[in-house]
Formats: C-alpha cells, sequence, structure tokens
C-alpha cells in the first residue's frame, strides 16, 4: 500500500554534517540496511562529488537488495557556464548508479546574484537542464528548493519561477527547504500551501531545527498538502540539527494518523534511534521525545497497582506503541517486549510463555548494569537468546592471550598470540597488526580457521570504544562495538571491561562465534 506521506532519511547525508558524526563506510550500509528493514522509502546516501567515501558507499549499496528503500544520490545543479553532459559532476551522479537523484538549486535571488554569481535566467536554466538530464536517463528526480521560504518572502515571483522551471523539466516532487532553519509553522503553512496551489508535483518538506521548529514545521507543511518529509534519524546535522524524524514519524502515524512507515515498525522506533546513536558512537539523549529512556518516565511512590493505573492517565499515548516503555514500575519483565520483538527478528521462537524468556531478560538487564548495549550489537543479543534456550556447547575456546607492542619512535607493530580449542584440540597462533585489537583479530581468527575454514572469510570492518562513566569508587569501563561483514553482510558485537584489550577480544570472540553460528 502506498503510504500518504513518504518518509525521506537523509542521516547519512545532511545527518553526516552534525558535528561529531563520522560514518565509515561500514557504518552508512549497516544504517542503510536498518532503514530499509524500518520501512523508510528513500535513503539518501550521500554525494557522489563531495568524497570518496560516499561513492565507495555507492559501489558497494548497489550490490545490496532492498526491500523497501529507494537509494538517492544527492548532488547540485551543473555548474554555471557549462553543458549539463560536460559536468564531471553530473557523470559521478550517473556512476553512483542509483534509482532517484536529488538536486539541489537556488530559490533565492539574492543566492543566485551574490553567491552563485549568475543572472536569475542562467540559474534556472542549471536547474531545468539538470532536472532533464537525469529525466532523459530515466532516474526519479526530487528537487530540492534550497531557501525556499526565505526567498520566497524576498522575492516570491523568482522563487516560483524556480519552482516550476523544475516541475516543467520533469522533476518527481518539488522539495521546499527551510536551509536557515528560522521559519515559524505559519509561514511554512502559507508558502507550502500557495506552492501546492501553483505546481502539481508533489511537493515535500525539508526542514532544520535553528529555533527548536523543525518537526513542527515539516508537520505544517504536511497539513497543507506535502508528501514527503525529509529529516534524519534523532535530528542529526549541521548546527542545531535537521527535522527529528524519530518525532516526526510518529507524529504523523498517531497524531495526525496518516500512513507513512509500516505499522509494525513503529513499535521499533526507539530501538532506530538508539541504533543509530550506538553507530554514531553517541550517547541516546535520555530527553528525546518519543524514544528516549525519560519520555515515559514517572515519579513514583504510591503503591505499584496504582501508579501504573494513574501513570496511562499521565501519558500521550502507549509508549509501547513505539518501542518505549514506562519506567515508573520498575518491574523485572519491563522491556519484555522489545526483547520478544528483537529475538523474532532474529528468527528465535521465543514467547512470553517460554521458560527462557526469564533468564534472558534477567541476563540482559545484568549485563546492561555493567554497560553492555545491544542495539548495534544484535549478534551478541542473538548469541545470548542462543545460549540459554539450546544450552549447548560453545564452538571453541579461547584458553589465553598475549598481546605485546614495539615502537622506536617512528612506527610501531603490535603482536598477539592467541590459544584456542576446539574439543580439547589446541591451536596456538601469532599475529602482527597496525594496533592491538588488529594482531589481536588476526591470530584469534588464523588460530581458530585450522577448525572452521569459513572464518578467513570475514573482515573486522569497524571498531569503536566508548568509555563509559564507572559509579563512584570503580574504574572507568571501556565498550567495544565492532562491525564485522562476510562480504554479505555486516553484524555488530560487543564486550565490555576495564580493560580495552579483554573488551575487545569478547567482541571479536562473539563475531566470530555469530558466524559460526548462521549460515
Ligand atoms: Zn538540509
Amino acid at each position: 500500500m502506498k503510504p500518504e506521506v513518504d518518509i525521506y532519511d537523509t542521516t547519512l547525508r545532511d545527518g553526516s554534517q552534525g558535528e561529531g558524526i563520522n560514518f565509515s563506510v561500514a557504518d552508512k550500509l549497516r544504517i542503510a540496511e536498518k532503514l530499509d528493514a524500518f520501512g523508510i522509502q528513500y535513503i539518501e546516501g550521500g554525494w557522489p562529488g563531495s568524497n570518496p567515501k560516499d561513492m565507495e558507499f555507492f559501489q558497494q549499496v548497489k550490490r545490496r537488495k532492498f526491500r523497501n528503500a529507494k537509494v538517492a544520490a544527492f548532488s547540485m545543479t551543473r555548474r554555471k557556464g557549462i553543458a549539463v553532459e560536460k559536468d564531471e559532476l553530473m557523470r559521478q551522479l550517473l556512476e553512483a548508479e542509483t534509482p532517484v537523484i536529488t538536486i539541489v538549486g537556488k530559490t533565492w535571488l539574492l543566492h543566485v546574484t551574490e553567491v552563485l554569481r549568475a543572472t536569475p535566467d542562467e540559474n534556472l536554466a542549471m536547474i531545468a537542464d539538470t532536472i532533464k538530464f537525469f529525466k532523459d536517463h530515466r532516474k526519479i528526480v526530487f528537487y530540492d528548493a534550497e531557501h525556499s521560504f526565505d526567498g520566497y518572502k524576498d522575492e516570491p515571483e523568482y522563487a516560483l519561477a524556480t519552482w516550476q522551471a523544475a516541475e516543467k523539466a520533469g522533476a518527481d516532487g518539488i522539495v521546499l527547504c527551510d536551509t536557515n532553519g528560522g521559519c515559524v509553522p505559519d509561514d511554512i503553512a502559507r508558502i507550502t500551501s500557495l506552492a501546492k496551489s501553483k505546481l502539481s508535483a508533489r511537493i515535500g518538506i525539508h526542514t532544520h531545527n535553528d529555533i527548536g521548529l523543525g518537526v513542527a514545521n515539516a508537520i505544517a507543511a504536511v497539513n497543507v498538502g506535502a508528501t514527503q518529509v525529509q529529516g534524519t534519524i534523532n535530528g542529526y546535522g549541521e548546527r542545531t540539527g535537521n527535522c527529528n524524524l524519530t518525532s516526526v514519524i510518529p507524529t504523523l502515524a498517531l497524531k495526525l494518523k496518516k500512513t507513512c512507515v509500516p505499522k509494525a515498525s513503529l513499535s521499533k522506533l526507539q530501538e532506530l534511534s538508539h541504533f543509530v546513536d550506538e553507530i554514531a558512537n553517541f550517547k541516546p539523549d535520555p530527553r528525546q521525545p518519543w524514544v528516549g529512556v525519560t519520555a515515559f518516565a514517572h515519579k513514583g511512590g504510591m503503591h505499584a497497582h496504582a501508579v501504573e493505573r494513574l501513570a496511562r492517565s499521565y501519558e500521550h499515548i502507549n509508549p509501547e506503541l513505539v518501542g518505549n516503555s514506562r519506567r515508573v514500575l520498575v518491574s523485572d519483565m519491563s522491556g519484555r517486549s522489545n526483547v520478544l520483538a528483537k529475538a523474532k527478528e532474529l528468527g528465535f521462537k521465543l514467547t512470553p510463555d517460554t521458560p527462557e524468556l526469564r533468564p534472558i531478560l534477567a541476563r540482559i538487564k545484568e549485563l546492561e548494569s555493567q554497560g553492555f548495549e545491544f542495539e548495534a550489537a544484535e549478534a551478541s543479543l542473538a548469541l545470548l537468546i542462543q545460549k540459554q534456550l539450546e544450552h549447548r556447547e560453545l564452538p571453541f575456546t579461547v584458553e589465553g592471550y598475549h598481546v605485546s607492542m614495539r615502537g622506536n619512535g617512528m612506527s610501531s607493530v603490535c603482536e598477539a598470540t592467541v590459544k584456542a580449542s576446539v574439543k580439547n584440540e589446541f591451536s596456538h597462533t601469532v599475529a602482527e597488526g597496525d594496533g592491538p585489537v588488529n594482531a589481536l583479530d588476526g591470530a584469534l581468527r588464523q588460530a581458530l580457521s585450522k577448525f572452521f575454514p569459513k572464518l578467513l572469510k570475514l573482515r573486522l570492518t569497524d571498531y569503536k570504544v566508548r568509555i563509559i562513566d564507572g559509579a563512584v569508587g570503580t574504574a572507568a569501563k571501556t565498550r567495544v562495538l565492532i562491525t564485522t561483514s562476510n562480504g554479505k553482510r555486516e553484524w555488530g558485537t560487543v564486550g565490555v571491561s576495564e580493560n580495552i584489550i579483554t573488551a575487545s577480544l569478547q567482541a571479536l570472540a562473539d563475531s566470530m562465534e555469530y558466524a559460526l553460528m548462521t549460515k
């Protein structure tokens, strides 16, 4: 069924402009797959001309099959004074081989004359030529009209002329952008409805959160007929960020009653939000609307049943609708529905009546209190569940390891030895690496490859370290999150210890054990 409002995610492009965000190619692939599984319609992967990393993402992503999402490549209009087919940027966009191309162009006459230093007509030609070029290549083309609202307020006729140029050239959607993020919902609604009355192409909305109204502005546009919302998970983006999709999606679905993502996805919203935070190496914001851990936390203090009854009357929705939970009763069953949903997704047959559910939840809680996070470490979670369900023996044991490092000021090399065993048979290997984890990974993999040759195909594609504040009187702990790839898919595993090497080894061992568990 076609949704009433399409969600266009730009976490990987506009979102990655946010301070402190630096996604690797592996990160981008994992986020893209997660967004697709969630049911997002469009994923803007990056700007192929802007950096080699984005190009590599497009090379890799085209080999993946997405169920829901179409991938978009982003760029500006052709440069001035050059034919569109001669423009290097346009060629790079085609090389990305995405079904969707999103082109940003100038709406505001001030920017045309002062920033672009082009004539008003040249700008219109740049918009039209570029869109037509990609329509001729049978792409879905969205036109991001930069500074739509500020431009319209300043020179309404010219702004409209730019949108009409895009429409006439065949754009599949005209996306009005509040690029500076300073507009209020009234302005957004007035100008969007005017655009709607003058254009027949679908209208999209792209807002920024500079005055805290990114989400409100997107909703204002939808209310007057916009049918595509662009934004980022958790509102990542330059300055104060973009329109936050983790707020827009539930607002559209639960408050405006408009279809946007598959119904079943909504209860995975908190998981999606935390997953992306983990990949970005951010601590999830507890006060994030809808998905933050305090979003439905109530001050307790009354008898448990009364609190539960009352809490509901103080909530705008049932928190489970977005995968969140009420935090007034700290019962050992809270978070149960999340774990059941996750187990199902990982392929386990777990129901509320499964006797192992209680020990699984207890184990997760225990590990979380030690600093583990499983949102981006689904492979570690799968192993944990499997261990409780099947009680089977570990496929291998790490009997011992040693890591050392030598340096001479100019360069350094690490060496690791690992002793592993499988059913009383031992393997003892040594490997060198650029760093301790790299060396450890090499040694462990070699030790185990004697028993399990398929492990040689694995690659460590990403490695993240986070220091977790220790409670008073205890040392700070290190959480290591690693991403492993077998060339077809990636998975995440986690380790926590006061020692970074120990934490890394846990995550590495989990990643190999997971590879052995799956086909
Ligand atoms: Zn933007």
